[in-house]
């Protein structure tokens, strides 16, 4: 890995190589998350965009040469990433938009974005040769690293709040995995993993602990920009947790930044549930990261919900470096969301993702919009990952007998 430079600590800025730690800053604990440095000279001479146009590898590999694995990695099988970026011009016209798109990452293996993150984790657990890789998850987490885990034959243990949504919890189980279920919030388990990975030399896939996770996760805006043909967009609104995703989008564009690919750099809005918005309020406060006390986090959109995120030094960044802004919606106006971006656009999308259109609404009502920004929101995950959520937000259909007049009477 000769085009990686080393780790960075968030908060003390020391740096390691890559072989010195593993996952953390050792002077600042389970907090001191790092990020990868790169050489982007090394980079520059071995990928260009015009190479990329004859790239006929559309999954997240195609960036490979940007991404801190081994150039000869091997990589699991299933097709992971370069998800559809579709033009939303009825969603447009309703906002007074001019110009917008929702990337779906529905489509994915597992049908959310976490496939990016474990993607990269189950190549760099087999890098390290561990025999079992563990992670604690709201649900999609878990969900991808069961999927991707399965189809290269590593065993995987997974721990998520006993509240998850029953398919999350479902694939974990159908994919193999070892699956316990957490008497706790998310924090909970994410604490807990952290014991557990130690004491049995598991890899621990955790978000915002292992440093990778974001380099798989950046991949979704190569995507984007390429979709755009390296004409980056103007805001991006991205639904926030951990903060890992929007810490990813970040990293991505500011990799793209440094090879000269994009020239400008999007306003990033993070999006958080109303019930579960930390970030939300350090970033009005103006708090630093590890000002931040955890909080009891509660909302419908289940991937959301975070009491102390864990990638705070990284969401924050996000939006502060590049003037975007954190926004709060409701559960109501998540909810609502879901049918409006179906129906507009033909995507379904579990409750998380559908804040991330809530908040594109939320932030046209208060006028932080342009009518002619190019503007892309980001739909994380699939409805089908929860019914329930899904099915407050529409009526019950009517039974009817088999014959044409049942029909006739109902239409009329
Ligand atoms: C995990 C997840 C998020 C939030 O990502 P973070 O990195 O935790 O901020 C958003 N949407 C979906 C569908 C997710 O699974
Ligand atoms: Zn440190």
């Amino acid at each position: 890995m000769d085009h990686v430079i080393g780790l960075k600590c968030t908060i003390c800025g020391a740096e390691y190589g890559v072989d010195e730690v593993a996952y953390v800053c050792p002077e600042h604990g389970d907090d001191g998350i790092l990020d990868v440095m790169y050489d982007y000279d090394v980079i520059k001479s071995r990928i260009s965009r015009e190479d990329l146009a004859q790239n006929h590898d559309y999954t997240i590999w195609r960036y490979k040469p940007l991404m801190a694995v081994e150039p000869d990695a091997s990589v699991p099988p299933l097709r992971v990433g370069w998800t559809p970026l579709y033009p939303a011009p009825r969603l447009a016209e309703q906002l007074g938009l001019k110009h917008l798109w929702v990337k779906d990452d529905g489509p994915n293996p597992t049908a959310s974005f976490k496939d990016r993150a474990s993607a990269v984790a189950v190549v760099k657990a087999q890098e390290t040769g561990a025999e079992i890789i563990t992670t604690a998850s709201t649900g999609n987490a878990a969900a991808a690293l069961a999927g991707l885990s399965a189809s290269v034959g590593l065993p995987a243990v997974i721990f998520v709040p006993k509240t998850a949504p029953p398919a999350k919890i479902a694939q974990h189980l159908i994919y193999g995995a070892r699956v316990m279920l957490v008497d706790g919030t998310y924090d909970d388990a994410f604490e807990l993993t952290l014991k557990v990975a130690k004491e049995f030399g598991w890899y621990n896939r955790n978000t915002a602990y292992n440093p990778y996770m974001t380099e798989g996760k950046k991949t979704a805006i190569f995507e984007i920009c390429e979709q755009l043909k390296w004409q980056a967009p103007d805001r991006i609104f991205v639904p926030v947790g951990d903060g890992c995703i929007i810490g990813g989008m970040h990293k991505g564009l500011k990799d793209l930044l440094a090879l000269g690919w994009i020239d400008k750099m999007p306003k990033i809005m993070g999006v958080q549930a109303a019930g579960s918005a930390p970030l939300v309020d350090a970033w009005e406060r103006g708090l630093q990261g590890w000002d931040m006390q955890p909080i009891a986090a509660h909302s419908v959109a289940d991937s959301i919900v975070a009491g102390l995120p864990r990638d705070r030094n990284k969401a924050l960044a996000a939006v502060r470096e590049t003037g975007g802004a954190y926004i709060a919606v409701s559960d109501e106006e998540i909810l609502a969301a879901i049918p409006t971006v179906a129906r507009n656009t033909g995507v379904f999308s579990e409750p998380a993702a559908a804040a991330a259109y809530a908040g594109l609404v939320k932030a046209v009502g208060e006028g932080l919009v342009d009518a002619d920004e190019r503007v892309v929101v980001m739909l994380t995950g699939s409805g089908l990952k929860d019914i329930n959520s899904a099915m407050k937000t529409v009526p019950e259909p009517p039974i009817v007998a088999p014959n044409l007049d049942a029909v006739k009477a109902l239409m009329a």
